[in-house]
Formats: C-alpha cells, sequence, structure tokens
C-alpha cells in the first residue's frame, strides 16, 4: 500500500493494456532474474579469489593456533607465509621443529642390575623407546645374567663399575685392574663383547690408571643425589630443571624410587624436545 502511494505510476503502468503489461512484466522478472545471476556469479568469483589467497586456510588455522602459545602461534604464521601462505605447517609441525633443536641427555645408572628395580626400569624404558647406559657391578651381576642379556638385546649401553664399587684410586693400580678385569671378563661372558666404557666408583681415577686401562671414562654431570633422598619427586625435580643439551644423568637402579624418578623424568623431558642417548653418543666428539 505504502509502495503504490509512494509511487503512483507504478500503478499506471498495470493500466496498460493486457499486450503490452505482459511484455513489461516478462521484462521485469527477466531483468530481476539477471540481477540475481550476476550477483551469485560475483559471488562465486570473490570466494574462489580468496581462497586463491590462502584465505581459508588461514582461516582454518586461527582455531588451532588459538590453543598454544603465542610464540608457537607467531612462529607458525612465520613459516606459512615462507610457505606461500600454506599453513599446513600447523602447530604440531612447529612444536616437531622445536623438539628437533632442544637436545640429547643420557640417562645412566650405576650400582646394578638389580633383581626387581632393574627389570621395570627396562620395561619402562622399551614402552618409551628410550636407551640408556648401565654401569654394572661386577658381583651384582651374579644371578642377573639374564638381566644384562637383556639390556644388550633392548640397545643399552652396558659398562663397568668395577667389581665390588671399590675406590680404585684408594688400592693399589693392580688391584684396580683386577678389580675392572673381573667385571670385563663377566659381562662378555654374557654378551660375547667386553665393555669399552667404565665408570669408576665415586668418579675416583688417576694417570696411571687411564694409562693401563684400555677403557673410556664415562662421568657425569648432573647427580641429583637419589641414592641420599631416594624420594622421587625431590629427584625428577632437581634434574628437570638443570637437564640442558649434553647433560649425562647419574642414577642408580637399585632403588624404586629412583626407576619410578626417571621414568618421569623421560616422560617430562621428551615432552620439553629432548631425546635421549646413551652416553658414547655424548662423549664422542
Ligand atoms: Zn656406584
Amino acid at each position: 500500500m505504502f509502495f503504490l502511494t509512494r509511487f503512483p505510476h507504478i500503478h499506471i503502468t498495470t493500466e496498460l493494456r493486457p499486450g503490452v503489461s505482459a511484455i513489461m512484466r516478462k521484462w521485469e522478472i527477466s531483468r530481476r532474474l539477471a540481477v540475481w545471476f550476476w550477483g551469485i556469479l560475483a559471488l562465486l568469483l570473490s570466494a574462489e579469489f580468496y581462497g586463491g589467497l590462502g584465505g581459508s586456510a588461514r582461516a582454518l588455522y586461527r582455531p588451532a593456533a588459538a590453543e598454544d602459545t603465542g610464540a608457537e602461534s607467531a612462529s607458525c604464521a612465520g613459516a606459512a607465509a615462507m610457505k606461500g601462505g600454506d599453513c599446513s605447517c600447523s602447530a604440531g609441525t612447529e612444536r616437531t621443529a622445536r623438539l628437533e633443536s632442544s637436545g640429547a641427555i643420557a640417562l645412566t645408572f650405576d650400582d646394578g642390575p638389580h633383581a626387581v628395580c632393574t627389570p621395570r626400569l627396562l620395561d619402562g624404558l622399551k614402552e618409551r623407546g628410550v636407551k640408556a647406559s648401565f654401569f654394572l657391578i661386577g658381583q651384582n651381576i651374579d644371578g642377573n645374567e639374564e638381566i644384562v642379556l637383556r639390556m644388550q638385546k633392548e640397545g643399552h649401553l652396558i659398562g663397568n663399575h668395577s667389581q665390588n664399587h671399590m675406590q680404585l684410586t684408594a688400592e693399589s693400580a693392580r688391584a684396580a685392574c683386577e678389580q675392572i678385569e673381573y667385571t670385563n671378563q663377566k659381562i662378555e661372558a654374557i654378551t660375547g663383547s667386553a665393555p669399552g666404557y667404565i665408570r669408576p666408583p665415586y668418579g675416583s681415577w688417576s694417570e696411571e690408571l687411564s694409562l693401563l686401562v684400555p677403557m673410556s671414562v664415562a662421568l657425569w654431570n648432573l647427580d641429583p643425589l637419589d641414592w641420599k633422598y631416594q624420594d622421587k619427586d625431590t629427584v625428577v625435580r632437581y634434574v628437570t630443571e638443570r637437564a640442558e643439551d649434553g647433560s649425562i644423568i647419574l642414577l642408580h637402579d637399585i632403588y624404586g624410587t629412583s626407576v619410578d624418578a626417571a621414568l618421569e623424568i623421560i616422560d617430562i623431558l621428551s615432552q620439553n624436545g629432548y631425546e635421549f642417548v646413551t652416553v658414547d653418543e655424548l662423549l664422542i666428539e
């Protein structure tokens, strides 16, 4: 009603002769169809153009980025820009790139093998796909030969930690060499090869022993004193707060708390991008 009042000439057109009126209605319908057609076509073309610029990819990327840290998002956006707007890099790939750069850590276990704790540790390492280094006391090998064999089969490094945990520099060189030889022979009898690495108890070594013993010495640079505290959380906190690329962590697989700590350390440091290697990989330069 308003329309007709406001534009009375429209009403007039309906008063035209029937033939003319029909032609006018057809023309009006065709005009409206043409407007719709070109409008839809324009929308489709603009959507295609936007997609070609990577707009849709960026839109898909935003929700994923919102869950990550600002730094990761910015970094991913930078990677996307380098790839011509294709953010298929996604936060996951960015995280992988960061993981690869964090560094390598060696978990080392002294004083075993232990009949209960060591197999439990080996289970946890296997579950996580982690290789470690074990420095064995000769007298602890007796009765645990299967465990030593398992260490070898599962790719861990096996080293010498003397026969009975003697401080090697406190005795004669000859007595020290006998201690080392005793354990080397025990390990070789099980695995078929003598170890190439020795960790002297208390880290006590000398120039004289270096000349006499054709083995590499493997010390450590991160000691949470797990034997002293025997508390999982204390050990985990100490190690995870200090670990860095090249850390050689000293633990003892004769304590249940140390086994628990080691597995938790692996889980935490793995999430922070570290990989675990046997100690020889960090000592060879
Ligand atoms: Zn020891």
